[in-house]
């Protein structure tokens, strides 16, 4: 098969050229691609893969959706079916996984970082990681629901749910994520606030539903969010920048508000602001992926046509370079489509 094969670190790192076959393991089942996406960690992976464990030469891709071709017996799956992956090999047995919590299974294996990925023609998973999508389902929207709108959901609706009419404020929007979490925000009613350095990006996420945004580049954030909010703050922050944006984010809260991480773009170590946290008794935790519950959730509100996922740009995967360069650029808005 053909495949996006990560041989070294760096730009010219990774390319689309010949590959083994995937050999499914027992209990596993094989899907043809037709769709994934370009992710931040896959940018992360060719350039450094510090503290991910794996060998190279690796298929990277860390979602998919496709048709399945071979069915492990016993499954539920059958050939024909389309189908999208969850992209957690989790095992089943551990405390987090019989407590529902997957994305925390002590023996995770992440497609396209543990385990060969889905920028290829074929790729292979346990059949529990294989949803059934239904027959009229767009393949190219489901080839980029798992890592973004699954890490959106789990930051909105996991932990601390997101209330009708609370207001959250999304840092830096742009990223696939930031726009997920935007979309899916609107779906429940909340009011949503946004940053970025471009009036664009700002107008773009205004036209669909933020109630307004802040170009950090020109103004102090917290000051903005805070006359926008009557002085009170927002309920919840949404920062993947990271240090960067740390402190204005904590102070565009309001007492007892909530700030979920889910990235470090700008840097891992921002001031802790200890005292800030404990005078206004403020929660901050951090998110990874989405549980099988929460993915269900997310299948069943897009197999109903009731989220269309924003898509900035589409690939062929031997474009994979060219797809690179875009994610580096920090340009998009919405997600990077990547098809076979
Ligand atoms: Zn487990």
């Amino acid at each position: 098969m053909k495949a996006v094969v990560l041989e070294k670190r760096g730009a010219d790192g990774a390319e689309w050229r010949d590959f083994p076959d995937p050999i499914p393991a027992p209990g596993e089942s094989v899907m043809r691609v037709v769709a994934s996406s370009l992710n931040r960690v896959d940018l992360y992976m060719r350039d450094s893969g510090v503290g991910i464990t794996h060998e190279l030469p690796q298929v990277m891709g860390v979602e998919g959706a496709g048709e399945i071709v071979e069915a492990a017996p016993g499954s539920d799956l059958r050939p024909g079916m389309k189908a999208i992956l969850y992209s957690e090999a989790f095992c089943g047995k551990c405390r987090y996984c019989l407590a529902g919590d997957q994305p925390l299974c002590e023996s995770v294996r992440i497609l396209g970082e543990h385990r060969h990925g889905a920028f290829a023609e074929y790729v292979a998973m346990p059949s529990h990681c294989f949803f059934a999508l239904p027959d009229d389902a767009d393949l190219t929207h489901a080839g980029l629901l798992m890592t973004a709108y699954l890490t959106a959901w789990r930051m909105l609706f996991g932990k601390k749910i997101l209330r009708p009419g609370e207001s959250v404020l999304v840092a830096g929007i742009g990223g696939g994520v930031a726009v997920a979490c935007l979309q899916l925000a609107r779906m429940i009613g909340a009011r949503v606030l946004v940053t970025s350095s471009s009036d664009e990006k700002i107008a773009r996420a205004v036209a669909l539903g933020a109630e307004g945004g802040v170009n950090y580049r020109k103004d102090r954030v917290s000051k903005a969010i805070l006359e926008m909010t009557r002085g009170a703050g927002v309920d919840m922050v949404i920062d993947s920048v990271g240090e960067a944006s740390w402190g204005e984010s904590l102070r565009s809260l309001r007492r007892g508000g909530r700030l979920i991480t889910c990235g470090a773009t700008t840097g891992s170590n921002p001031p802790s602001e200890i005292q800030r946290l404990f005078i206004r008794q403020l929660e901050i935790y951090g998110s990874t992926g989405g549980s099988i519950g929460e993915f269900r959730e997310l299948l069943d509100v897009f197999g109903r046509g009731l989220l269309a996922p924003v898509i900035d740009s589409t690939f062929a995967m031997r474009d994979i370079r060219a797809a690179f360069d875009r994610l580096s650029a920090g340009v998009q808005f919405g997600k990077i489509s990547l098809v076979v």
